[in-house]
């Protein structure tokens, strides 16, 4: 067994092995599969454990009794064509088949075409049993699978896509049970489905999926666990990808708005100024001095928390003719004896954060109290 691993953005195959040779060399020790979820929240790739096992390379006088070069190859692509997949060819070392993750290829061993043609169409049903359980579940070893990921695609192949009887890797009972949940689309034990309530995340497709902007109310199956921040989701049109768990999250607290002018900035890309009074539901912290919420619309965003920050008590001014200043230093008139504002917080030596009777925030002098 040769096991290394390979960073999926650098590989166009796995090999997903199918053995050669139906004799000696045709029951081999389950392939390993080690944890591997080095998915980054800025780069959402399936990453996958390959796993070469070392199975010697068949010469064609194996195949004794098989098809001609020419029928060989025009039986495989046609096979590979009914199921969905395309064919690459190339000489492989360890296997006769390889499927490409992330994709809708397989790589066939051009030896293979002197297989029988059962054999040949049996090789094509095994590697597209990887291709459909990861665009079912995102991924070829989803969390049911575990480390009996190539047993549980022979199993997958013989009951779904037509694949023979014999052993390849080999199945038992259980990995038929497995192969069946992964058919009806389960992925993961205490599969759920979320409703998302914070629109505008992105959704970041893997296997072709593509990418969008998830909307309020969407349907997401989680697929897999955290990773990164996100998560592997299969969505109501049955895509598969990463989408940050935030979508769906319960709000810590509800906030009013009590500031004016205050900025939503959606996390979609858009802003809009936010009215006093509006209803905010915080998700958690953005920056320092901000929040990630979710408005009355489902959209998700940030906001300076000083929209909603408590008055601690109301002074009154004493001094006229100081200059008043808005947060963003812009002046805003003068000082009036008699005036009040709420304070929100010093803001530094010679200011206080206050909020006018218009919910205005303001950097009033301190020696104007
Ligand atoms: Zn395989």
């Amino acid at each position: 067994m040769n096991t290394h691993r390979v960073a999926p953005a650098l590989v166009a195959t796995a090999a997903f092995v199918l053995p050669l040779a139906l004799g000696p060399w045709a029951v081999m020790a389950p392939a390993g599969v080690a944890a591997a979820d080095a998915v980054t929240a800025a780069v959402v790739e399936q990453d996958t454990q390959h796993d070469d096992p070392t199975v010697g390379h068949m010469p064609p006088t194996t195949y004794k009794g098989g098809m001609s070069d020419a029928t060989g190859k025009k039986v495989i692509e046609a096979e590979a064509k009914r199921l969905g997949v395309t064919v690459t060819w190339k000489h492989l070392n360890v296997a006769a088949g390889e499927y490409a993750v992330g994709t809708n290829k397989i790589v066939i061993d051009p030896d293979a075409r002197r297989m029988k043609e059962a054999d040949a169409k049996t090789l094509v049903r095994h590697e597209v049993a990887h291709y459909r359980i990861a665009k079912t579940c995102g991924r070829v070893n989803p969390p049911i699978v575990g480390k009996r990921f190539e047993n549980v695609a022979d199993a997958y192949a013989h009951l779904y896509v037509g694949a023979l009887s014999y052993r390849g890797y080999g199945w038992t009972a259980a990995d038929q049970a497995i192969a069946a949940k992964l058919k009806a689309g389960t992925c993961m034990s205490g599969q759920t489905t979320k409703t998302v309530s914070w629109a505008g995340k992105k959704f970041s497709g893997v296997n072709g999926s593509g990418s969008y902007t998830v909307a309020r109310g969407a349907k997401m199956t989680i697929i897999g666990p955290t990773s990164g921040g996100n998560v592997l989701v299969r969505d109501a049109a049955g895509r598969t990808g990463y989408l940050d768990p935030v979508s769906w999250a319960k709000a810590t607290s509800t906030v009013t708005v009590a500031s004016t002018g205050q900025v939503f900035t959606t996390v979609a890309g858009g802003k809009y100024t936010l009215a006093r009074g509006a209803r905010l539901s915080v998700l958690g912290n953005w920056g320092s001095g901000s929040a990630l919420v979710g408005d009355a619309q489902g959209r998700l965003g940030h906001v300076s928390k000083d929209a909603w920050a408590a008055v601690t008590k109301t002074l009154t001014v004493k001094v006229a003719n100081h200059t008043v200043f808005t947060t963003g230093a812009a002046s805003a008139g003068k000082t009036v004896a008699g005036a009040s504002y709420g304070l929100v917080r010093s803001w530094d030596g010679n200011y206080h954060l206050m909020r006018d009777g218009a919910g205005n925030l303001r950097l009033v002098p301190k020696k104007a109290f």
